[in-house]
């Protein structure tokens, strides 16, 4: 047996069923029409959204990352929950426009923009992250062209990481972001330039689950921020801090404890040096926003038996949730948390082996996991999957198409 991840707090039974928002999964499948489907709930963003408010100090705005979900009406929704948002493609850009968020809100990071989508930024008035003079280069002859004064930041690559990350992105050398010690020098050419000089970029990794790992890189990029802009002579307009707030996953993964991150921060805000003193400060989060308030629901086609394993063979796979399937960034495979959706809570009964319908053995749900009986046309939900499942699955692999997504 292997266990299952934890199941996140947001989801009850009602009469012994999964249900999101108090509605059952079952219905919310039925009225769709279809499976596999995306469930997001509504509840639950809110909820995530107003605890981080509380732990955070007020000075702290919340940007929403939207590669990790960018569902239309989620990003209509979120719209009016957080404070900005973060973009890293063209396609992003006219997703958050269409969402109805003022491009002075949005900040567009990521390496490799290509000439037709800084030009798109530049006139919607979009903030650049840019990722390296070359790219500053590009953006500012582009803001000439147009007429128009770009506003761009600076995305730092520093020489510290976020420890304990699952994903290291700042440290040694990288394809994103500007190395430290470079960045007074191209600041203040940009300024010179003409530009609208916005601030700096920080970003040192993702799904962090360790408290004091992120009060530690908090602290290292307030401190390198400040250096920085003493090195540039102007104090910072806006200081976009990263974010890297983790969700369990796995067994034995503990939620984060976002109030002792909160509380560090605003000891930390009670001092800060002169120059960072007016600096409009963020986090940008992903998955901490909408990972847990999303389950992937796929129906049972098969049921087997291959050398005494019994195998729930469903209509979905890693097309739509590939990071469940353990191809997404993993090196060993566990199980994300799973229920059988008409008994939610009951008593496992057997081992059974969740897997896709897709024809690789890459394709698996949940390994030899612990679950109440499941038959054929029976619904199973997959958890955490409201981050980085739509948006990061490669559903056109075998034709399989996209699947539905609802907002409960
Ligand atoms: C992907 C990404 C995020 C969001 O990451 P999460 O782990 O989902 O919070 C934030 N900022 C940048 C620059 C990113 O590339």
């Amino acid at each position: 047996m292997k266990p299952l991840g934890p199941i996140p707090s947001f989801y009850q039974a009602v009469d012994g069923e999964l249900s999101v928002d108090g509605q059952k999964v079952r219905k919310i499948a039925e009225q769709a029409g279809r499976t596999p489907i995306f469930i997001y709930s509504r509840v639950a963003i809110q909820q995530r959204i107003s605890r981080l408010r509380k732990a955070l100090p007020k000075r702290t705005d919340i940007n929403y990352a939207i590669k990790a979900n960018s569902y239309a009406p989620l990003l209509e929704m979120m719209s009016g929950l957080v404070d900005g948002f973060d973009i890293a493609s063209g396609g992003e850009l006219a997703m958050a426009q269409q969402a109805g968020l003022e491009a002075s809100r949005i900040s567009f990071a990521g390496p490799g923009k290509r000439d037709d989508e800084l030009e798109a930024a530049i006139a919607a008035g979009a903030t650049l992250n840019l990722e390296s003079e070359g790219e500053a280069a590009r953006a500012i002859a582009i803001g000439r062209r147009l007429g128009a004064q770009p506003r761009l930041a600076i995305r730092v690559n520093p020489e510290f990481e976020l420890k304990g990350s699952g994903m290291k992105m700042g440290g040694g050398a990288k394809p994103f972001g500007v190395d430290a010690e470079r960045v007074p020098a191209l600041a203040r050419d940009i300024i010179a330039q003409g530009a609208d000089w916005r601030g700096l970029h920080i970003f040192t990794g993702s799904q962090a689950l360790d408290a004091d790992a992120i009060i530690e890189a908090q602290a290292n990029v307030l401190s390198l921020a400040s250096e920085i802009a003493s090195r540039i002579g102007t104090s910072l307009p806006k200081l976009n801090m990263g974010g890297g707030f983790g969700i369990p996953y796995f067994h034995g993964d503990k939620p984060l404890d976002v109030e002792r991150i909160g509380a560090a921060l605003s000891s930390r805000m009670a001092a800060l040096p002169q120059n960072l003193a007016a600096t409009e400060l963020c986090v940008e989060l992903g998955r901490y926003l909408v990972g847990e308030a999303g389950i992937y629901v796929t129906r049972i086609v098969d049921r087997k038996i291959s050398h005494g394993e019994t195998y729930l063979v469903t209509d979905g796979g890693l097309h739509h949730q590939l990071a469940a399937s353990g191809n997404f960034g993993t090196v060993v495979r566990r199980n994300y948390p799973l229920a059988v959706v008409k008994a939610f809570g009951a008593e496992p009964a057997e081992i059974a082996n969740v897997v896709g319908c897709l024809c690789t053995p890459l394709d698996r749900l949940a390994d030899r996991a612990h679950l109440p009986r499941a038959d054929v046309g029976d619904l199973v939900a997959v958890f955490c999957a409201g981050a980085y499942g739509a948006s990061a699955s490669p559903s056109a692999f075998l034709g399989q198409g996209p699947a539905a997504e609802v907002l409960v």
